[in-house]
């Protein structure tokens, strides 16, 4: 079971990440971990990415696709993976496929957790944080108990900048316009699978589970 998630910010593909990971028994190789361990194991590509790092540029595409190489080939990952976070663009996805064939498997799915974009909004500027204590909560999701006041100490509760209606939804814009290269990709290909994500929790992943399911069994 080789599968991609993709979602935008909000859409919650980190909570179906687990779910999937512990149903289908399978890794969650997210790009910002596995670089964080290749740097830490100090390989040869760890070391070359960090050098990029430390002075601010973009690790080039060989050097992170030389680490994903690494990572799939690893023995947990034999009965397959989730790839989240890479690729990014579709020069990466290309990468991605010959390294597949490489290693003598191939992709199954791209699940593609969809959220309608004024969702997104909200989910992503409901988030309060108390400016005395740092508690964080949510309006919908993780409310105080009292109408913005911390339920520590009873501070009004503020908007972080990165959480206001604007700054989110240019984030978004500029998320989704790098996005679709790639769907169409992997849409032309036949790998994207459409995932509805304005649903509960566990219904969307009823539904991953449904499109996916009978491949594992
Ligand atoms: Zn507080």
């Amino acid at each position: 079971m080789n599968l991609i998630l993709m979602g935008l910010p909000g859409a919650g593909k980190g909570t179906q990440a687990e779910k999937i990971v512990e149903k289908y028994n399978i890794p969650h190789i997210s790009t910002g971990d596995m670089f964080r361990s290749a740097i830490k194991e100090g390989t040869p590509l760890g070391k070359e990415a960090k050098s990029y790092m430390d002075q601010g540029d973009l690790v080039p595409d060989e050097v992170t696709v030389g680490i994903v190489k690494e990572r799939l080939s690893k023995p947990d990952c034999e009965k397959g993976f989730l790839l989240d976070g890479f690729p990014r663009t579709v020069a990466q996805a290309e990468a991605l496929e010959n390294l597949l064939s490489e290693l003598n498997t191939k992709l199954d799915y791209v699940l593609h957790v969809q959220v309608p974009e004024n969702k997104l909004v909200d989910r992503l500027t409901g988030r309060r944080i108390c400016p005395e204590c740092g508690a964080t909560y949510h309006v919908e999701f993780n409310p105080p108990k009292e109408d913005g006041k911390c339920d520590v100490d009873g501070a009004t509760l503020m908007q972080r900048e990165d959480d206001q209606p604007e700054t989110v939804k240019n984030r978004l814009k500029v998320n989704m316009e790098q996005t679709q290269p790639l769907l169409d990709y992997y849409g032309d290909k036949g790998y994207l699978v459409d995932v509805n994500g304005d649903q509960h929790i566990d219904d969307v992943f009823v539904q991953i589970d449904e499109k996916i399911g009978g491949l594992a069994k």
